[in-house]
């Protein structure tokens, strides 16, 4: 059984119903939701000019494998009518994983603990709320020392 985190994200739409409607399918495809951060609003980051995104973060626990679980999450997408049109474009729905237990793959698809995680206040503050003390197994530091020294200025803000 491994414990996943994954970053849920929506920025077109009705966000709410996105955000719901993943975690309806993750729970029913990849595994049950242990815990769920808040919903927070975020400026949309790398194209400041897009709407707010909401952003979630939960933690699943699965018996699948990494490359099931990505498949998958990416038919989740594809069922909420997301469109891949431009990078960092507005999306109905993004589900990224960030986390899988402290394994490190980096493959050219699949990439975990996803890269972002220290540069993004969207995914380091609802993170903070359900998992302070976890340790990032590759730069070893908790994600609340991560919080600290991350430079991102962008706004979240609980909803
Ligand atoms: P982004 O999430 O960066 O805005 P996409 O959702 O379009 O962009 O993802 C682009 C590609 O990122 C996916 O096709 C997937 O293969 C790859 N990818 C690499 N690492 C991960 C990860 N940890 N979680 C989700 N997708 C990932
Ligand atoms: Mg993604």
């Amino acid at each position: 059984m491994a414990n996943v985190f994954f970053l849920l994200g929506s920025n077109l739409g009705d966000k709410n119903r996105w955000l719901a409607g993943a975690r309806q399918q993750i729970s029913r495809h990849i595994g049950s939701i242990v815990t769920a951060s808040s919903v927070y609003k975020t400026a949309a980051w790398g194209n400041e000019s897009q709407d707010d995104f909401y952003n979630q973060v939960i933690e699943v626990k699965t018996t699948q494998k990494p490359r099931e679980v990505l498949q998958m999450i990416q038919k989740i997408e594809i069922q909420a009518g997301r469109k891949r049109i431009e990078k960092w474009g507005a999306r109905t729905l993004d589900i990224d994983i960030l986390f899988w237990d402290d394994n490190v793959i980096s493959s050219q698809d699949l990439q975990v603990p996803h890269p972002g995680i220290p540069h993004r206040r969207f995914t380091l503050i609802p993170l903070e709320e359900i998992a302070p003390d976890m340790v990032h197994p590759t730069l070893q530091k908790s994600i609340r020392q991560l919080l600290v020294d991350c430079k991102d200025g962008l706004m979240v803000e609980r909803l």
